[in-house]
């Protein structure tokens, strides 16, 4: 606390994002980063980058990199919106839509994050449970409302929802903005880009962050019809112009346009995802269905918070929540075969598994 700050931000909780800790040898699976590299285009854009043009800003408008991004979803460009991060497009669509007199529907178990920009923003909300097998449906989200967030597939369970049922919800839902927050969807689930024509209040944030491992860069984007996205543009050239530097519009076109090597990680992390799965139930634990590059597990006999400190003793780091209804249970990244052959081996070690 100090006397400078601002009344608003006395009270502000911050978001805590998972440690970064600097240990030799640590197998770090506690914030879904990628285990594997970015596309090789990224690493020829930045070898061959002439430091020569940081003189100049960058274009404030990341045309290049929208349309890339349009193409790739048959869209146009007007239906893109980047930012640094889409922990920074999400904090701009909260500003752009979310701050209305009705209450903003979210899931009551979802990603954290949300909670710190309702209270940034000051934003009513109402929090809505998760199913016992914390599942969302979104049968559940009724009434008007000031809009609707969640993730999907949600954090930190890793279950998805069809996207039919989504449909269902934009056809019930027409006088708020959906925001559909797909930073885990090429890992299985199915995207609601595929309805941004026909739903002009909805709108898709999606992140290079996850899979096309770029968490490094800081870029994330968004798609929705051209009045939403306008919309972002207003809150964003009231704040910053240039959120994404030169480096970081190039290398996220290059991984872009790296298909077959962003198919190749994308499908080796859900073999992986699988064969952990399957080697994590043998052991007892009961594992969430994942769409995800992270699995969501408890074991009946041993505490979360226990486990979590045996794996750090070991050298192996998983990201433990305290909230209540989730405080048994670890959320696991998916890293190569080598770093969950680790971990099984670690586990089968406990005295209690
Ligand atoms: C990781 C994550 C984000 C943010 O990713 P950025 O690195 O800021 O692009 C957003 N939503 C969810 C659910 C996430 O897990």
């Amino acid at each position: 606390m100090s006397k400078f700050w601002s009344p608003a931000i006395q009270s502000l909780v911050p978001y805590t994002p998972g440690e970064q800790p600097k240990i030799d040898g640590l197998i770090k699976l506690n914030t879904n980063e990628n285990p594997y590299p970015p596309a090789p285009g990224v690493q020829q854009v930045i070898a061959t980058f002439d430091a020569e043009r940081l003189r100049l800003y960058p274009d404030p408008d990341c045309q290049a990199l929208k349309q890339a991004l349009a193409t790739d979803q048959g869209l146009q460009p007007e239906q893109v919106f980047v930012g640094n991060g889409s922990d920074e497009v999400l904090a701009l669509a909260f500003m752009a839509f979310l701050r209305q007199s009705q209450p903003l529907l979210l899931p009551q178990t979802s990603y954290s994050f949300y909670n710190v920009y309702i209270d940034l923003f000051g934003i009513e909300a109402r929090h809505i449970p998760l199913h016992a097998d914390f599942s969302i449906n979104l049968d559940d989200y009724q009434g008007s409302n000031g809009g609707i967030i969640f993730a999907n597939p949600n954090a930190p369970t890793g279950i998805s929802v069809p996207l039919s049922e989504i449909h269902r919800l934009l056809e019930r839902n027409t006088e708020s903005v959906v925001i559909v927050d797909e930073a885990y969807v090429d890992f299985g689930a199915e995207s609601a880009t595929a309805l941004v024509s026909e739903f002009p209040n909805l709108l898709v944030t999606q992140t290079f962050s996850k899979s096309h491992s770029l968490a490094g860069m800081r870029v994330g984007f968004a798609y929705g019809q051209a009045e939403l996205i306008d919309g972002l543009e207003r809150v964003k050239n009231s704040f910053n112009s240039y959120p994404l530097d030169m480096l970081a519009q190039l290398s996220a076109i290059a991984a872009l346009e790296d298909q077959t090597y962003f198919n190749q990680c994308c499908q080796q992390i859900i073999a992986t995802r699988d064969w952990t799965t399957t080697q994590l139930t043998a052991l007892g634990f009961d594992v969430l269905p994942s769409h995800t590059n992270f699995v969501f597990a408890s074991h009946p006999k041993v505490a979360g918070a226990e486990l979590m400190q045996y794996l750090r003793d070991n050298r192996i780091l998983v990201r433990h929540f305290t909230k209540p209804g989730i405080d048994n249970h670890l959320r696991i990244t998916i890293g190569t075969e080598t770093q969950m052959q680790a971990l099984i081996d670690c586990l089968r070690n406990h005295p209690s598994l």
